[in-house]
């Protein structure tokens, strides 16, 4: 038996999975590849069942506004061999306030990755987000992991993104607000600082004590 169980259940709405750990000492690509494992074996029951049976890109989950962490843009910049500037091309920035969030840019509704074909460009590299959702009922534990690893995520993206523009002596790319709010000191370095890949970063150092008592089996 493996450290991760991910397994079918009756949620509260209706048919979905649970995921349970028997430790945190795994890295998250250890999680993301068990979680790319378990939607390939198919068989979960979809919430529009009438578009598709099983995950093949029906890309219905691709129109949503999409965060992304650090390590989700150093993803991008090795599949599309860019640097970390130039990828902001692809991203969206809104200030609310002290607040900064960053997300795909999206284009006729869709994210920017999605080809003519209805196909994600960046597939094997897409984020972490999109490599953990199935569109299906899944227990709130579930949505929290989610939750916690793309909060600390944006927030090492956003620390980055003030650093890295301050030193190419560049206004941050905001789409909207003002980044006069925007100070480095509300963005302390947090378990994504200094990493480059999920291989690095370990669920143990991620999560907070009462989701991993949860999620614990
Ligand atoms: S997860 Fe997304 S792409 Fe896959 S079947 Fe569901 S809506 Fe379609
Ligand atoms: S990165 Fe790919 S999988 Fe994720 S929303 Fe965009 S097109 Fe869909």
């Amino acid at each position: 038996m493996g450290v991760i169980v991910l397994k079918k259940s009756q949620e509260k709405n209706g048919p979905g999975f649970r995921l349970g750990l028997k430790n945190c000492d795994i890295s998250l690509q250890e999680l993301l590849n068990q979680m790319n494992r378990f939607i390939e074996a198919g068989g979960l029951p979809r919430l529009w069942p009438e578009q598709i049976r099983q995950c093949a890109g029906c890309h219905l989950c691709c129109h949503e506004p999409l965060p992304v962490t650090s390590i989700d843009l150093f993803n991008i910049c090795r599949a599309l061999e860019i640097d970390f500037i130039e990828a902001f091309k692809y991203l969206n920035l809104e200030v609310d306030g002290k607040v900064l969030d960053i997300t795909l840019k999206r284009s006729n509704g869709a994210c920017i990755f999605l080809n003519k074909q209805g196909r994600c460009r960046i597939y094997n590299d897409r984020p972490f987000l999109c490599q953990t959702y199935i569109c299906c009922h899944v227990h709130e534990a579930v949505e929290e992991l989610r939750s916690q690893v793309v909060n600390q995520g944006m927030d090492e993206l956003v620390r980055l993104a003030i650093l890295r523009f301050k030193k190419e002596g560049k206004a941050l790319p905001v789409s909207r607000g003002k980044t006069k709010s925007i100070s480095l000191t509300d963005w302390p370095k947090n378990c994504f600082s200094g990493k480059n890949t999920y291989a690095e970063l370990l669920l143990e150092n991620v999560l907070s004590s009462d989701l991993k008592k949860v999620l614990l089996v």
